[in-house]
C-alpha cells in the first residue's frame, strides 16, 4: 500500500452510519488516486443525470498517493461531485493543513451518501469515528465553526461550509484551515444539501513509502530545483499569486468591465509589489511546500485576514473596475468565512454591472437592495457579495451565477461563462493556447487544469509564442494530462514552476515503487481527463459545450498590448480532439478507450 492508507471511508448520512473499505490498489494506482479515483467512483457509483442537490448525488473527499508524503507541496486534496453549478463533474482542490491531517488518521477517502435529517458533523480521530449534531454550528461562518471544532476536538483540522453552503448558493465552496477553499463548482452547495457542516480530523498514521532513503533524497533535489526557480522561489514567495497582476496587465489579457476592455492604467493599485509594500502581514505556507505563497494581509480596522489570490484581486478588482485593496480583502474575507468561490463571485457582479449598464437590469428590481450596480462601485461590490453569499434580496438571483443571471435577462451573451461557470482572470484572445483550456475543460470556465499562461506568458517550460495557433491544441492536452496527473497525485499546480513530468515520476515512484515512466504517467493523467469527458457525456454535457463565450471570438479587444485580437476557437478546437484521440464531434473513439483501458464505458459515446 506505498502511498497509500488503504482505507475508503463510506459515510451514509441518512442512515447516520459509516463503513470502512478496503482500498483496490490496482484501480487507485490506474486512477492516480484523488481526482482521478473520485471521478471513477462517480461514474461508478452515482446514476446518470441524478440532481446534484439530491441525496442520490454523492460528495467524495479524496487524498492523492503523495498528500502528507514528504514531497514538497503534499498539502492537497480533492473534492469530487456532480457540480450544481454546470451539472459536469466537479472537481475542485485545496491546499493548507486538512489533507494531510485526514489522511494522517489512516484514510484515502471519503465517500458521503444519501442526506442527513438534521445538521451534523463527521469526527475522524484515526480510526475513531463518528457522526455528531451540528446544530449548534449551523449558520456558522467558516472561522466561528473552526474556532468551535478546534475546541471541542483538541489538535483537530476542520473542513466545513459557511452559510452559502448551507442555503445550497450554486457558488458555495467547501473551506479547511479556515481561508483556503475547494472553491470552484458550488461544491459546498452539495455538502449543504446533505446537511454536512463540518470534517474534523485528527491522526497519528504515516504515509508508508515504497523506500523511504530515496523519498528524502528525490524530496532534497525537487526542494531544491522549486528554490532555485525565479517564480517558485521568488515571486510566489514575495508577492503571492498576485505577483501575476502586473505581468497579465502588461501583456494585455488581464480583463476590465467583464472582458469589455483587457488593459487597464489602475493595475499597479492593486498589485503584488502593492500588497506587499502596504497590506501584507506575514506569509503562510500550506503543508511541506518550500513557495509559500499564501498571504496574511491587514484590514483597516486592524484584524488580520488570509490574502487574495490573483483570480480574486482580479475579479473584485478590475472585472469590477475596483482598484482598492481594503475592498477587494474584504470581498476576499467575506467569500471565505461565507464559503463561496471568489471567481464566480466577482465575476458575476461584473456581469450584473453590464447587465445594468445595458438597461437590462431594472433599477426596481435592486432599488430595495439599497445597492447600485454602477461600475466601480466600491460599496456596492461589498455589499452584493455579502447579499449573495447569504441569497438575500437581488442576492439571491446573482448567487445562481452569471449565466443564468444573463439568460434571465434576454442577454446570454454578457456572461463569461464555458459550461455555466465563470472564466477566470485571462483574456484568452491574447492566449490562444488558454482559450483551449477554457473551452474544453470538462468541470466549466478553469485556468488551473491545464494552466497555458505557463508556455505562453510565464515562459514555462519554454517560451512559446502566444497569439500563434501552431502546435497550441497538442500543447494544450498535454498540459491538461499534466494538470489531471498533479492533481490525481496530491501536489500543487504551482509546483509546475520549475518542475516538469520527470520530476512527478521521479516522487511518485520514490513514494509508491517504481510503478510509472513518463509517457505512462502522462497516459494515465489522460486517462483521467477522458474519464471526465465520459461522465460529461452520460449527463448530457457534450463537445457542443466546448464554447467560449461570443465576445471573445467575435469582437477583437479594444486596447493595451493584445489590441485587436480574437480567439480562434474554431480553428483549433478540430486539432485538439485528433490529438485527443477523438473523433470530429469531439468524441472519443473506442480505440482511444481501449489504449486508456477504459473500455468498461463505451456504452457513453
Ligand atoms: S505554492 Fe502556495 S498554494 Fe501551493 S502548496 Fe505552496 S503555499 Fe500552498
Amino acid at each position: 500500500m506505498n502511498g497509500y492508507m488503504g482505507k475508503i471511508l463510506r459515510v451514509n448520512l441518512s442512515e447516520r452510519s459509516y463503513n470502512v473499505e478496503p482500498l483496490d490498489l490496482d484501480v487507485a494506482q490506474k486512477f492516480l488516486g484523488s481526482r482521478g479515483l473520485g471521478v471513477k467512483i462517480m461514474m461508478d457509483e452515482v446514476p446518470a443525470k441524478v440532481d446534484p442537490l439530491s441525496e442520490e448525488n454523492k460528495l467524495i473527499i479524496a487524498t492523492g498517493a503523495l498528500t502528507g508524503a514528504p514531497v514538497p507541496t503534499s498539502g492537497r486534496y480533492m473534492v469530487i461531485t456532480k457540480s450544481p453549478l454546470t451539472g459536469a463533474i466537479a472537481v475542485a482542490n485545496s491546499g493548507g493543513q486538512w489533507g494531510p491531517k485526514f489522511k494522517a488518521t489512516g484514510h484515502d477517502l471519503i465517500i458521503f451518501e444519501g442526506k442527513s435529517d438534521k445538521p451534523v458533523y463527521l469526527s475522524i480521530e484515526d480510526d475513531n469515528i463518528e457522526i455528531k449534531d451540528a446544530s449548534h454550528l449551523w449558520g456558522k461562518t467558516s472561522s466561528e465553526t473552526t474556532e468551535t471544532l478546534e475546541k471541542e476536538i483538541e489538535g483537530g483540522k476542520v473542513l466545513c461550509i459557511g452559510p452559502a453552503g448551507e442555503k445550497l448558493s450554486l457558488m458555495a465552496s467547501i473551506m479547511n484551515d479556515v481561508d483556503r477553499a475547494a472553491g470552484r463548482g458550488g461544491v459546498g452547495a452539495v455538502m449543504g444539501s446533505k446537511n454536512l457542516k463540518a470534517i474534523v480530523v485528527k491522526g497519528s498514521k504515516k504515509v508508508p513509502l515504497y523506500d523511504e532513503e530515496r523519498t528524502k533524497n528525490v524530496s532534497r533535489e525537487k526542494v531544491r530545483t522549486l528554490l532555485d526557480d525565479p517564480t517558485a522561489g521568488e515571486g510566489l514567495p514575495t508577492y503571492g499569486s498576485a505577483v501575476l497582476v502586473n505581468i497579465i496587465n502588461e501583456s494585455g489579457i488581464m480583463p476590465v468591465r467583464n472582458f469589455q476592455e483587457s488593459y487597464t492604467e489602475e493595475a499597479d493599485r492593486i498589485s503584488g509589489e502593492t500588497m506587499t509594500e502596504d497590506y501584507l502581514v506575514r506569509k503562510i505556507a500550506c503543508f511541506r511546500c518550500p513557495i509559500a505563497c499564501g498571504r496574511i494581509v491587514k484590514m483597516p480596522d486592524g484584524t488580520e485576514v488570509g490574502g487574495p489570490e490573483y483570480e480574486t484581486i482580479w475579479s473584485f478588482g478590475a472585472d469590477c473596475d475596483v482598484y482598492d485593496y481594503d475592498v477587494i480583502n474584504e470581498c476576499n474575507r467575506i467569500c471565505n468565512e461565507y464559503g463561496f468561490d471568489t471567481i464566480s463571485a466577482g465575476a458575476t457582479i461584473a456581469a450584473a454591472m453590464e447587465l445594468y449598464e445595458k438597461g437590462l437590469i431594472k433599477d426596481e428590481e435592486i432599488e430595495a437592495d439599497g445597492l447600485s450596480l454602477n461600475w466601480g462601485d466600491e460599496e456596492a461590490v461589498v455589499g452584493w457579495t455579502k447579499k449573495m453569499a447569504t441569497r438575500e434580496g437581488f442576492g439571491d438571483k446573482l448567487s445562481k451565477g452569471s449565466h443564468r443571471l444573463a439568460e434571465e435577462h434576454g442577454a446570454p451573451e454578457v456572461s463569461m461563462t464555458v459550461k455555466k461557470q465563470e472564466l477566470p482572470a485571462y483574456d484568452p484572445r491574447g492566449v490562444q493556447g488558454h482559450g483551449i483550456t477554457y473551452a474544453v475543460n470538462n468541470r466549466g470556465g478553469c485556468h488551473i487544469k491545464g494552466y497555458m499562461i505557463s508556455p505562453e506568458i510565464l515562459g514555462y517550460p519554454e517560451k512559446i509564442d502566444r497569439f500563434s495557433l501552431e502546435g497550441k491544441a497538442a500543447y494544450a492536452k498535454t498540459f491538461h494530462d499534466l494538470a489531471a496527473v498533479i492533481d490525481s497525485i496530491g501536489l500543487c499546480m504551482f509546483s509546475t514552476f520549475g518542475l516538469n513530468l520527470p520530476d512527478y515520476v521521479d516522487m511518485y515512484n520514490a513514494v509508491c515503487g517504481d510503478i510509472y515512466s513518463n509517457d505512462t504517467l502522462l497516459e494515465a493523467g489522460s486517462r483521467v481527463w477522458n474519464l471526465e469527458k465520459l461522465f460529461n457525456l452520460r449527463e448530457g454535457i457534450d463537445s457542443s459545450h466546448d464554447k467560449l463565450p461570443k465576445r471573445l471570438l467575435e469582437e477583437p479587444i479594444k486596447n493595451g498590448p493584445s489590441k485587436g485580437y480574437v480567439h480562434h476557437l474554431e480553428e483549433l478546437l478540430p486539432e485538439y480532439y485528433e490529438v485527443r484521440g477523438w473523433n470530429e464531434e469531439g468524441i472519443p473513439t473506442i480505440e482511444t478507450l481501449e489504449k486508456l483501458g477504459l473500455e468498461e464505458y463505451k456504452k457513453y459515446i
